[in-house]
């Protein structure tokens, strides 16, 4: 058995760990002896990306069939460069150009793969259900999950977000998602209302064993499964090998990346590279105003009691950070009843402190910084003016810890969303006229700075709306089940 939980001695095979997403127990799933086997890394940054794709999946998914097929599934042709994840440099800084995939985020990278190995573990074990992902979502991650599972045989989607509780963009981008496996409904109430609601059908579902006998199991399509944090661990290789390739660096020296960081995922993925072997030196954890991680790597008290702050970046608008369980586990060596504690606590009290040796091992590898929304604006404005690079809020937030920390070392920040994605706060920051609707304001970004729309954004503004459903949170339910058939 390849992968563990967090919290206790539970086992699962890597295809179940992907089918589960979550441990039984709460705990998220981890390979106990990741970091130990060996690993080559320097053959690996010699191959393309979708080579070191396939290697680094293999490592982590060993019990996965034909990787080298289902990574070409995922990738080829759905981004705009089969480099996948380019990489820029300006002002001083490498920027890791994250959202070249199909609806211009970074969340785009796992979440094309995972459908793929979603699948092909149901196909392994020979289970004949349809996977059914069921997904909240407070903007993005609906949009990438669409994206990624629309027409996977096998598999339907049904994604709630709250009406009126996103920007036009993205409800433009999920209300014309083409698919005949997919459902886009909105529901009455904020994000959390719906997140609550879907949480409520789940368990019910799980409850009242309503899937039976239907011919289909539920699943989500959240960033806890390791089947969506083990595809970003990728990018952080070809960003090292790209580096080597312009000559910046030999291989071996070590390169600092700064990640901007929601529920810890893409900075896990970094760490998890740097286990693999490859020459990572600081993790720099960047937090908008909504800043527990940063107290929380500065003094081992995570305390999630705290004004939440709605931001500018709101994919980073977080504040219980799930996949800094995994790094918990590490940093306790394993040591499962600690984690667990730690769980306990902070599910009843909303904070618990890490031990001296925990955090020790932490900061060996890791550093913080967080960024007010002045900050932000300011640093938007800033890269633009000095260095003539367009740079969405979340990337912002990232540029601005950078500083802080900036040593001899090249700093990779890594760019998770396009500008576009963001236009009423980039053109905002860089003194443009604001009137208009969220398109009109896209189209002034690109007049003002030369630079284009990506073709998936500029489409929308004319896209049919195909999805009209709006329902209560109660009835959230009987619609789940309704898409059984
Ligand atoms: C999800 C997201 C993040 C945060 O990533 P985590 O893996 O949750 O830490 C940052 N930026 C953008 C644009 C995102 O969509």
């Amino acid at each position: 058995m390849k992968y563990q939980s967090t919290r206790s001695l539970h086992t699962a095979s890597d295809t179940e760990a992907v089918l589960q997403g979550i441990a039984p127990d709460g705990g998220l799933y981890i390979d106990p002896s990741i970091g130990a086997w060996p690993f080559d890394w320097k053959g690996c940054l010699e191959k393309d990306s979708f080579g070191m794709a396939e290697q680094i999946l293999s490592a982590l998914l060993p019990g996965f069939d034909d990787m080298r097929g289902l990574v070409e599934k995922a990738y080829r042709g759905k981004f705009d460069t089969d480099e996948l994840t380019p990489l820029v440099s300006a002002g001083g800084l490498h920027y890791l150009e994250l959202y070249h995939g199909p609806t211009s985020a970074f969340k785009d990278v796992a979440l094309s793969m995972l459908p793929q190995l979603v699948t092909a573990a149901k196909k392994q074990i020979k289970d004949p259900t349809k996977t059914l992902i069921l997904t909240a979502t407070s903007g993005d991650t609906g949009k990438a999950a669409l994206e990624g599972f629309h027409d996977v045989e096998g598999t339907k989607i049904v994604v709630f977000y709250p009406d009126g509780g996103v920007s036009p963009v993205q409800r433009a981008q999920m209300v014309s998602q083409k698919g005949a496996n997919v459902s886009v409904c909105a529901v009455r109430g904020n994000f959390d209302d719906c997140q609550r609601g879907v949480k409520e059908a789940f368990a019910a579902i799980r409850e009242q064993k309503l899937t039976e006998g239907r011919g289909v199991e539920l699943s989500s399509a959240n960033s806890i499964n390791i089947g969506r944090l083990a595809p970003q661990v990728t990018y952080y290789f070809i960003a090292y090998a790209k580096l080597v390739k312009e000559g910046c660096i030999s291989v071996g020296d070590a390169v600092d990346y700064c990640v901007p960081t929601g529920n810890f995922g893409d900075i896990l993925a970094g760490y998890y590279a740097k286990l693999l072997g490859l020459p990572v030196g600081k993790l720099i954890c960047a937090s908008n105003s909504n800043n527990v991680l940063t107290d929380f790597l500065k003094t081992g008290v995570y305390d999630a009691r705290r004004p939440f702050y709605r931001t500018t970046s709101p994919s980073m608008d977080i504040l219980v950070s799930s996949n800094l369980e995994r790094l918990l586990y590490l940093a306790y060596n394993g040591d499962t009843k600690a984690v667990a504690e730690c769980m306990k606590d902070l599910s009843e009290n909303g904070s618990y402190k890490v031990s001296d040796d925990a955090l020790a091992y932490i900061q060996n590898s890791f550093k913080a910084g967080c960024a007010g929304e002045d900050e932000v604006s300011r640093t938007i404005e800033k890269v633009w003016k000095e260095d003539h690079y367009l740079i969405d809020p979340h990337t912002a937030v990232a540029v601005k810890v950078a500083a802080e920390y900036k040593t001899d070392a090249p700093v990779v920040v890594l760019s998770t969303a396009s500008p576009y994605k963001f236009p009423a706060a980039v053109l905002g920051a860089i003194g443009g006229d604001l009137s208009g609707t969220e398109f009109d304001q896209m189209r002034r970004l690109s007049e003002v700075t030369g630079t284009a729309i990506p073709k998936n954004l500029a489409a929308l503004d004319s896209a049919e709306e195909l999805h009209k459903d709006i329902i209560n949170r109660e009835e959230i339910l009987d619609y789940v089940i309704s898409r059984f058939e």
